[in-house]
């Protein structure tokens, strides 16, 4: 199993090369469209490009030649534009609507060459040479340096450079992955691990392994009244309710954020009260064909959730790894029994149709969630001849006690 792990770090972007960066960011979103116009056929999935080599050679030199990018840079927006065709051709092939990548955000992809990493800051490549930008740290955490690039457990793969037009702030997204085999992520002795697992679903916002829920009612309340008044407003038409409309986005973006800032503070502190030192997440990519009954909102919330979690979690000795969703929702999830089918799951409640077990939907879903990964790297330790851990005990954190890496009964492809 592959783990990735993202950190985002503040950076200290000097006043002066805010622009360079601003420019850079959108010559790279220039690159990836332009790469994904390129990569597309809406004719037949066979016809898109989905090999890098073949974008590249194709756009490589027109696209340096057009923008004032470094190579790097252009290679990554090449790479960016034939991952998102990658995907969407894996959905084409499923039989699902799909349309062209298109890139909006602003983001863009540093590999080792376009960023260096030293101690306390980064050297990144602009459109105007190369910024150098500190780390925002407190002062007794290990750097971004020494925790993630010099790291031997650890492959550093690339970093995103974002932007918080909110905060007007520059965040790096570290990146880095390792197959799941030999490592030891719990207390470096024992390599011991104890996992919160944590189900984001329709019915609430959010449930952990240990039974805590977050109803997000309060939220689904505030979009609901915020909805409303949007409506009244965009009825008038007039200047002054179109310049009120923008003031009450702006205030509606603030307020979610702070509100899922609050729900993920939660979740890290749940995690930390009960001894565990990783969370475990559903990946998040194809959450919108997984839950086409949720929100939009409620979408937005969980990848915002995820994001802060990603950081917060870390300062407080807490790593988070996402894994395949697997029909987590229709698992039973008592460890004796495992039945996994479509009808075990009816709206908010778990019951199954071979042992009877009956449980809130979500609740169940989180402890499969945990159970999941706990499975996978159980047996990646075991296949492992290099594992020096042995058999490093996994365990989940569930209501009132603790479930063990031995008696799990696998879902069908795990
Ligand atoms: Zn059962």
């Amino acid at each position: 199993m592959e783990v990735r792990r993202t950190a985002p770090v503040k950076l200290v972007v000097p006043g002066e090369r805010r622009d360079d960066l601003h420019e850079s960011a959108r010559q790279f979103l220039h690159c990836a469209n332009h790469a994904a116009e390129f990569c597309w056929d809406e004719r037949s999935y066979t016809n898109c490009v989905t090999a890098n080599s073949t974008a590249r050679d194709a756009l490589y030199e027109e696209l340096r030649a057009e923008t004032e990018l470094t190579a790097n840079l252009v290679q990554e927006a090449i790479r960016r534009a034939v991952q998102a065709t990658k995907g969407v051709v894996k959905r084409w092939k499923q039989g699902k609507r799909v349309s062209q990548p298109e890139f909006t955000s602003w983001s863009m992809v540093y590999d080792k060459r376009s960023a260096t990493f030293y101690r306390n800051k980064v050297s990144l490549s602009t459109v105007n040479g190369r910024v150098e930008c500190e780390f925002e740290l407190p002062a007794d955490s290990p750097t971004p340096y020494e925790r993630y690039v010099l790291s031997d457990e650890y492959e550093f793969r690339a970093s995103t450079l974002q932007y918080d037009k909110a905060t007007d702030e520059f965040y790096f997204h570290i990146t880095t992955r390792k197959d799941d085999d030999d490592e030891s992520e719990g207390s470096a002795d024992t390599g011991h691990q104890t996992v919160l697992g944590i189900d984001l679903g329709v019915n609430s916002l959010a449930v952990a392994s240990t039974g805590t829920f977050w109803q997000g009612d309060e939220y689904d309340h505030w979009c609901r009244e915020f909805e409303k008044r949007r409506g009244e407003m965009q009825q008038r038409g007039t200047q002054a309710a179109h310049n009120a409309l923008l003031r009450l986005g702006k205030r509606e973006e603030a307020w979610r954020k702070q509100y899922i800032h609050t729900v993920a503070n939660e979740i890290v502190s749940e995690a930390v009260e009960h001894d565990c030192n990783l969370i475990v997440f559903e990946d998040l990519t194809d959450i919108r064909e997984r839950l086409p009954d949720a929100k939009w909102h409620h979408v937005w919330a969980f990848r915002r959730l995820y994001e802060y979690i990603s950081y917060k979690g870390p300062e407080q000795g807490v790593s988070v790894v996402e894994v395949e969703p697997n029909h987590t929702s229709q698992r039973c999830s008592r460890t004796d029994c495992g039945f996994t089918h479509e009808a075990n799951r009816q709206g908010e409640q778990f019951e199954c149709q071979k042992c009877g077990y009956e449980v809130n939907a979500d609740y169940n879903a989180a402890k499969n969630i945990g159970v999941r990964y706990a499975r996978k790297r159980k047996h990646s330790l075991r296949s492992s001849p290099k594992s020096g851990s042995g058999d490093a005990p996994v365990d989940v954190r569930i209501n009132g006690g603790m479930l063990n890496g031995e008696s799990y009964q696998p879902i069908a492809g795990d």
